[in-house]
Parts: structure tokens; C-alpha cells; sequence
């Protein structure tokens, strides 16, 4: 399983509970583990945490309006981006979890005025009116009682955007007060170094911000065609996780094919694992 805290025996695992952000994250950038710890034998949770519906009688900001568009789900999106994540983890023979939690797209002060308006500030710093943070904790710290994982996969924070740098420091904050096994994952698409397209960002400047102490790095080898066709069920999200037409076949063999010669996706281990 873990051995002391340098390496995870990935088929010897018997529940993995993956910590996505949002309705993509989880198999967009494990989903190739996720189909190898299903094949051995693993109970494997993707659980997600911003999933809940458009709030009625909200001030809709013009970013979420175009993201709504771009989706072309109608005006309340997350109802069938729900049922596309479980088509896309029940694929790979994982079990879904949602957190209905809203999304930044949708979080407001208390004045009801959005406090990620535009994409600047979605990858941007969390805002300190932003109150989801102890939520997050809440969230998680329910998951782990209700699961009891040997192994926590949670986002690293690549790419910035504020759902997922929130996520991994709240994991963070619990970690230091529950004993847990935790592992980062690269978040993709933004480890490949190509997004988001206006001000790409790097797994190592993750690294550099992250507050995790963050020990070494581990490539666990997968294969490719399960995790593309699970991608492809997220329909609505490819346009905006790959925009321009990208081939995101393409983008992802790319990104899995490591300096050594090794095929996989590439976590990396904490202090606490
Ligand atoms: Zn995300």
C-alpha cells in the first residue's frame, strides 16, 4: 500500500478515495489509476466537491453566462454535468460521490455580487471573502469517515485555478489534524504546460506555491484508451478544457510519455503519506 511515505503500491491498495474539484478533474488527470486499482481489485471513490445546481434567482455573472453557452446544457448545466461524470467513472468501474458545493462560478458575497466575475480572477487568488474553505473541510473529512481510504489521490493546485488550490488546501488542513495517506496529482490539462491558454502554468510552479510538503515525485504506468474514452463523456467540457480544436488524444499521450521512458500519470507523495 504506502511504504513509508516514498512509494504507493497502487495494486496493493484496497480503497482509493480521489478528491476532484470539479465534474472532470478526477478522471481528466487519474483516470488511467483509477482503471488500473479497479482492475486490481480496489474500491475506488471520485468524489467532487463543486457539483451543486445554478443557484435560482442569482446574480449570474457574464463568465458564468458564457460558460453556460459554451456548454450549451441549458441555464442549469450541472444537472446533466452530474450525469456525465457518473457515465465517465462508472466506466472506468469507480463510484461517484458529489459534494453539492457551488462552484466559484456561482459564489457570491453576501451581497449577492459574484466574487469570480471573469477568468482573471477564477485563476487568480482566492478571494478572502471567499467562505468555502471550511465547507471543504467539513466535506472531506465526512468522505474519509464514510470511507476510510488507504490512500487520498487530492489535486496538486496546477493551473491556479481557485476550486482547486481551495481543494488542496483544505485536504492540507486535514491532513495536519486526522491521519491520512495522501498523494498529489497533476492536475490536467493545466500539467501539460499548455493552459490555461492565456497564462500557462507548470507542475513546478505548483510545487514552488504549494503549501504540502511535498516529498518525491512517482510515475505509476496506466494505459491510455479507458481513460480517453472516459474523458469523452464529459462531453459538454471538452470545448473549454481543450479549446481551439485541440486534440486532446494528442495532448494527453504527449503529457503521459515521462523523461525516463515510462508511460503514466505522475503523483506525488507528502509528508503524510
Ligand atoms: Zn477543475
Amino acid at each position: 500500500m504506502v511504504d513509508g511515505g516514498m512509494h504507493i503500491e497502487v495494486d496493493a491498495c484496497k480503497r482509493i478515495l480521489v478528491i476532484s474539484p470539479h465534474l472532470d478533474d478526477g478522471v481528466l488527470s487519474v483516470g488511467g489509476i483509477i482503471e488500473r486499482a479497479v482492475a486490481n481489485g480496489a474500491e475506488v471513490i471520485v468524489a467532487t466537491a463543486f457539483t451543486a445546481d445554478t443557484p435560482a434567482g442569482a446574480r449570474i455573472s457574464p463568465l458564468a453566462l458564457e460558460l453556460h453557452a459554451l456548454w450549451d446544457l441549458g441555464p442549469n448545466p450541472f444537472e446533466q454535468r452530474r450525469a456525465e461524470d457518473v457515465a465517465s467513472v462508472t466506466s472506468l468501474g469507480a463510484r461517484v460521490l458529489h459534494g453539492n458545493l457551488l462552484d466559484a462560478l456561482y459564489r457570491a458575497d453576501q451581497a449577492g455580487d459574484p466574487l469570480y466575475p471573469t477568468r482573471q480572477s477564477v485563476f487568480g487568488a482566492p478571494s478572502d471573502r471567499d467562505r468555502i474553505g471550511d465547507a471543504l473541510v467539513e466535506l472531506f473529512d465526512a468522505w474519509i469517515s464514510e470511507i476510510s481510504p488507504d490512500l487520498v489521490l487530492s489535486p496538486l493546485g496546477v493551473g491556479r485555478h481557485v476550486d482547486h488550490v481551495l481543494t488542496t488546501n483544505a485536504v492540507r488542513r486535514l491532513a495536519m489534524v486526522r491521519a491520512m495517506n495522501v498523494a498529489l496529482y497533476e492536475d490536467l490539462p493545466y500539467a501539460t504546460g499548455l493552459f490555461p491558454v492565456t497564462a500557462p502554468d507548470s507542475v513546478e510552479a505548483a510545487l514552488g506555491r504549494t503549501q504540502w510538503q511535498v516529498t518525491s515525485p512517482q510515475v505509476i504506468s496506466v494505459d491510455l484508451p479507458g481513460k480517453l474514452a472516459a474523458i469523452g463523456a464529459y462531453a459538454s467540457q471538452i470545448a473549454d478544457i481543450f479549446p481551439n480544436g485541440l486534440a486532446f488524444g494528442s495532448v494527453l499521450d504527449t503529457y503521459m510519455r515521462r523523461e525516463d521512458g515510462a508511460f503514466g500519470e505522475r503523483v506525488w507523495h507528502t509528508a503524510t503519506s
